[in-house]
């Protein structure tokens, strides 16, 4: 199944973030500026190097997360984001063993024809893949039957200025629903730990005031522009 954790970050992401903003523009030493800084300032250096796109100071905070259930489709998405950092479960060295597991779209979920000619090609694909290991195919060669859908682990690890480009394309309307169900895992996990920064994140929507696909019968924009 389908999961997302926080394996871990920056402490204190928010004044990591503030102390890095600071810095460019003080006398002060580090450690000066670590004892002085206040919530009030961290929440105002916060908003203003956002909003003044001063962005490479985000790169300072760090998280990784752990995502299991996902769907090779979906890894693939997941990695052409090139600034993250990614481990993914390997299919030439662990082999599948017993029932596949494998994702499936929340639209051929809704659907029972479709349901039922998914998980007949699935169990199919998943007796292909036994019968030519049986026959002596290493799983590595094996593993080019299994279908797009079958689910993989994968460890992503990525800086503040990362997610935000990353929330910005995968939690959009537009991004596919498996990755923005993970989009949307991670940012909660996010806001609950820093929701100073991560009140500025999300699709073009909810923090510019504009669908930048110029759609206008999607939820999230009437829910942010209408
Ligand atoms: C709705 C949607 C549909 C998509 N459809 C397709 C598709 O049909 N075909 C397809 O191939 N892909 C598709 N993609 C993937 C897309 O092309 C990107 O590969 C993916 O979104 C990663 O985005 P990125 O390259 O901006 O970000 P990242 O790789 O995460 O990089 C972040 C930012 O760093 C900078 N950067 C990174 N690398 C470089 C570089 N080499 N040179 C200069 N600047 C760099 C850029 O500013 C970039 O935006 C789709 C993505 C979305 C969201």
């Amino acid at each position: 199944m389908l999961n997302v954790t926080l394996l871990q970050n920056t402490s204190e992401p928010e004044k990591k973030i503030a102390i890095a903003a600071r810095l460019c523009y003080s006398a002060l030493t580090v450690s000066e500026l670590e004892e002085k800084l206040d919530q009030k300032t961290i929440e105002r250096l916060i908003k203003t190097v956002i909003e003044r796109g001063h962005h490479a100071v985000l790169e300072h905070a760090i998280f990784t997360f752990g995502i299991d259930g996902v769907s090779r489709v979906c890894t693939h998405q997941l990695v052409r984001h090139r600034v993250a950092s990614f481990a993914q479960q390997s299919q030439r060295y662990v082999r599948i063993k017993g029932e596949l597991d494998y994702y499936t779209p929340v639209f051929i979920k809704a659907n029972s024809e479709a349901l039922e000619i998914y998980k007949d090609i699935m169990t199919k694909t998943k007796k292909a893949y036994d019968k030519l290991i049986e026959i002596g195919i290493d799983k590595e060669d094996a593993r080019y039957v299994l279908p797009s859908s079958t689910a993989s682990n994968i460890i992503v690890t990525m800086n503040v200025r990362e997610l935000f480009h990353f929330l910005e394309l995968r939690m959009c309307q537009r991004a596919q629903d498996e990755i923005r169900i993970i989009a949307y895992k991670m940012y909660e996990i996010l806001s609950d730990i820093s929701p100073i920064i991560f009140e500025y994140a999300g699709p073009t929507c909810k923090t510019k005031g504009f669908c930048k696909d110029k759609v206008t019968d999607c939820p999230f924009y009437k829910k942010y522009i209408k």
